[in-house]
C-alpha cells in the first residue's frame, strides 16, 4: 500500500530526514527564496483593507444584524413562540415568554410576548433560518450595514432586546413613509 493511500487531498509528502548540505545549513538560498515571495507580493494589488476606516461595499443580499420588528403601530411583533430558536442550527437563540397585561396592548401586538430575547452572536452563523421560521414576521436579518461589532468580552456578544428591538423612532418613520406612498 503506497504512502498516499490515506491522503484525501493527494498533497501528502513523505518527510525526508536526510542530512542537510552545507549550502542548506546556511539557509541563504531559503532566505532568498522567501524574500522573492515577499517581493513578488509587494507589487501586487493589496487584498486587505484598513477596516474600520475603509469598508467594502456590502452585497445586496447581505444578512446583517438581527432586528426584532415592530408593527405599524409601534408594537413588538414577537409572540415568543420559540420557532426561531427551534430552527436555529447554532442554538443561538433563547427567550422567556410573558403574558401581556391589559394596559400593555400598545406595547405588544400579541397576547404573549418575549420578556427576554437573546441571541448569542458568537454562535450565530447568519444563515437566516430564524427569519424564515417566524410566523409573525418579527425577526429580520437587516440588509443595512449593521454588523455585530468586535468586542473583548464574550458577554457583550449576547444581544438582548435592548440591542435587537427596532428603535421606536424607526417604526414611526417607516409608518409615515408608508402612509405618504
Ligand atoms: S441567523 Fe441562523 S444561526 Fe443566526 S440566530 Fe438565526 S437561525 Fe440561528
Ligand atoms: S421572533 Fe418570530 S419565531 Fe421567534 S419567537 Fe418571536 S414570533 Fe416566534
Amino acid at each position: 500500500m503506497s504512502s498516499n493511500t490515506y491522503s484525501l487531498s493527494g498533497r501528502k509528502k513523505t518527510v525526508s530526514d536526510k542530512k542537510l548540505t552545507w549550502t542548506e545549513r546556511i539557509y541563504l538560498v531559503a532566505i532568498f527564496k522567501g524574500m522573492m515571495v515577499t517581493l513578488k507580493h509587494m507589487f501586487k494589488k493589496k487584498v486587505t483593507i484598513a477596516y474600520p476606516e475603509q469598508t467594502r461595499p456590502f452585497s445586496p443580499v447581505y444578512r446583517g444584524r438581527h432586528m426584532l420588528m415592530r408593527d405599524d403601530e409601534g408594537r413588538e411583533r414577537c409572540t415568543a413562540c420559540g420557532l426561531c430558536a427551534l430552527s436555529c442550527p447554532a442554538e443561538a437563540i433563547t427567550m422567556k415568554a410573558a403574558e401581556r397585561k391589559a394596559d400593555e396592548k400598545h406595547l405588544y401586538r400579541e397576547e404573549k410576548y418575549a420578556e427576554i430575547y437573546e441571541i448569542n452572536m458568537l454562535r450565530c452563523i447568519f444563515c437566516g433560518l430564524c427569519e424564515e421560521a417566524c410566523p409573525k414576521q418579527a425577526i429580520y436579518l437587516t440588509t443595512s450595514k449593521q454588523i455585530a461589532k468586535a468586542d473583548v468580552t464574550r458577554e457583550n456578544f449576547i444581544f438582548g432586546k435592548d440591542k435587537l428591538v427596532m428603535p421606536l423612532e424607526m417604526a414611526i418613520h417607516n409608518t409615515k413613509q408608508q402612509n405618504q406612498a
